[in-house]
């Protein structure tokens, strides 16, 4: 396949202002985390030409604390595991480019140009690998003190609130985590949970009431977040120990995850209810030429977890090889 590939000078100046790689690219992979790079190790081997182009090599695994259940490693940091995946699809020789990409563009050769700033990549498939964003309760305050007391990521930022009051929203796995993993920097941690009970699988829950500065509180949702300079009380929809108001210095946004496909919508793929993009057991998305991988798509029985994304990306990377043979 690497015949086919045109090979010049890396980079020249388009007459339209982009950056313009001069090569056409077998594949583009948009999105560096699990299944961008699971795809990506699978392409390498196949010898499909490509390049990864991903906001955060390794995804929300640089958001992780412990990863405990990955087969054959009982347990790994975030990071570690997400550097680790990284340097194993570099290892191939590809590049990753720490850019965001804005659009996918059908060219009238069949080829697409994947748009990123400045930077336009030509390219015969993308497959869009592009993960989730947090969602956000939507209520007053939380955009006003968000970094200032409000926070989407325990792991980057509990460290500042070591020693103080903090709540965490969520009843899910990534809420136990949050609140068991603040537990041992924070004085107090309250999980506020929406449902009678938390939802999160037995291991966290476990782990979370094992801990003694935590309190659980069922229930309850936040209704507003009040301060002056930066976050100082939690408004509640009905009173916790007498008092509708908590105070607390930091909040943790742990409510579950919203899809990244506007890229794919874009492009002319069908999105189903909640934002995820259809996709076929090959990983296709009815788009010829794009194909989606990881937490973005129907597949999986919307099992979203490491080991699914990366088996994702692996079929994904099969189908494109098909694909590109035939072309
Ligand atoms: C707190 C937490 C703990 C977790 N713990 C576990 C665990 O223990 N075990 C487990 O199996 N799973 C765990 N998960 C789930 C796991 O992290 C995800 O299922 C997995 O990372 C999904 O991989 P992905 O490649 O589909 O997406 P992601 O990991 O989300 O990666 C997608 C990447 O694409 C990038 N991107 C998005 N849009 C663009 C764009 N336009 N241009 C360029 N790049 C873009 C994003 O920035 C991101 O880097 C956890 C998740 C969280 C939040």
């Amino acid at each position: 396949m690497e015949d086919f590939i045109l090979h010049s000078s890396f980079f020249i100046l388009h007459s339209s202002f982009f950056i313009l790689h001069s090569m056409i690219y077998d594949l583009i992979i948009i999105g560096a985390g699990p299944a961008g790079l699971s795809a990506s190790v699978y392409a390498s081997r196949y010898g499909i030409k490509h390049a990864v182009l991903g906001e955060i090599a390794g995804g929300l695994l640089t958001q992780t604390f412990d990863v405990g259940n990955w087969i054959g490693t009982k347990e790994i940091k975030g990071q570690a595991f997400a550097d680790a995946m990284a340097d194993h699809a570099k290892s191939y020789g590809v590049e990753i480019l720490p850019v965001s990409v804005e659009r996918i563009e059908k060219k009238s050769d069949g080829n697409f140009s994947v748009i990123a700033g400045e930077k336009s990549f030509e390219t015969k498939t993308v497959l869009v690998a592009t993960g989730t964003k947090h969602r956000h309760l939507g209520v007053p305050g939380e955009q006003e003190f968000s970094g200032k007391g409000v926070s989407f990521c325990p792991t980057c930022d509990g460290f500042f609130f070591k020693g103080k009051r903090v709540a965490v929203v969520g009843g899910g796995d990534s809420a136990a985590e949050a609140g068991a993993y603040l537990a041992d920097i924070c004085t107090e941690v309250f999980v506020i949970v929406r449902e009678s009970e938390m939802i999160a699988e037995k291991f966290w829950r476990d782990l979370l009431v094992s801990k003694k500065n935590v309190t659980v509180v069922v229930e309850t949702q936040v209704r507003e977040i009040r301060g002056t300079a930066k976050l100082e009380t939690l408004l509640l929809d009905r009173p916790f120990a007498g008092k509708s108001e908590l105070s607390v210095d930091g909040l943790f946004v742990e409510i579950g995850l919203v899809p990244n496909t506007k890229l794919l919508a874009d492009a002319g793929a069908k999105l189903d209810r909640l934002g995820y993009v259809e996709t076929m057991p090959d990983q296709s998305v009815g788009v010829p030429g794009i194909w989606a991988a990881g937490d973005i798509t129907t597949n999986s029985n919307h099992f979203h977890q490491i080991v699914t994304a990366a088996s994702e990306g692996a079929i994904a990377a099969k189908s494109i090889l098909e694909y590109l043979q035939k072309q």
